[in-house]
């Protein structure tokens, strides 16, 4: 099961050659693309269950690459690379439809231990927590928990797989308010830092321009000042 496709996009050759190692070792079979137009090439052709995506690539960035492959449908997991003073871009990478992100220079074990998280809440265990047939409605809004699917006044709602998990997992605790931490180990999978807590910021302020009919006032996905966030049905 742990028999995952990797395609990792990096140009820089000792860099990479040193992830593919680490992600060998851990079982994942690994394509290694060394600019962007390599990666997109790959993404198409190997169809890989999850993306290392450097931003910072000699041709094509790796923001406009997942640019890119959300927009043509694909759906797999993307865990940007990003440099220490990209601070902005970091956002900016989350906006674009990636999952995650690491700053370099990362630990090749935190790196090993978010791709496995990543995976995990993708493909196994925690996708498929919750009962599959279960639709959760709220008003306008219809969640399709066994199809992955949200619409909105009956109009399908484009989610990126991690904003669907995070308004699934809010939405089946109706009015519970949850503190970033705790959505960060049920969503994502992993122990929280403060990293990942703004990494919530971010997707909640996605969901609400996606769901919420004023994003500036929302109805359904409501801050609890001084706690985190709860869903209001
Ligand atoms: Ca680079």
């Amino acid at each position: 099961m742990e028999h995952r496709r990797i395609l990792l996009v990096e140009d820089e050759r000792a860099v990479a050659r040193g992830l593919e190692y680490a992600l060998r070792q851990e079982g994942y079979q690994v394509d290694w693309a060394a600019n962007g137009q390599q990666a997109l090439e790959l993404a198409r052709s190997t169809n890989p269950d999850l993306i290392i995506l450097d931003i910072r690539l000699p041709d094509i960035s790796g923001f406009e690459i997942c640019r890119t492959l959300r927009q043509e449908g694909k759906r797999q997991p993307i865990l940007m690379l990003t440099a220490r003073d990209e601070e902005v871009d970091k956002v900016l990478g989350l906006e674009l439809g990636a999952d995650d992100y690491v700053v370099k220079p990362y630990s090749l074990r935190e790196l090993v231990s978010r791709v496995r998280a990543l995976l995990r809440r993708a493909y196994g265990e925690l996708a498929l927590a919750g009962t599959p047939q279960e639709r959760l409605l709220f008003g306008d809004l219809e969640i399709d928990v066994g199809r992955f699917q949200v619409r909105r006044g009956g109009q399908p709602v484009d989610l990126t797989p991690t904003e669907f998990r995070l308004l699934r997992y809010m939405a089946s605790h109706p009015e519970r308010p949850f503190r970033r931490s705790e959505l960060v180990e049920a969503v994502w999978g992993y122990d929280s830092d403060i990293n990942s807590e703004r990494t919530v910021d971010v997707h909640i302020r996605h969901l609400r321009q996606k769901l919420e009919e004023d994003p500036t006032a929302p109805r359904h996905l409501v801050t609890v000042r001084g706690v985190g966030y709860k869903f209001q049905p």
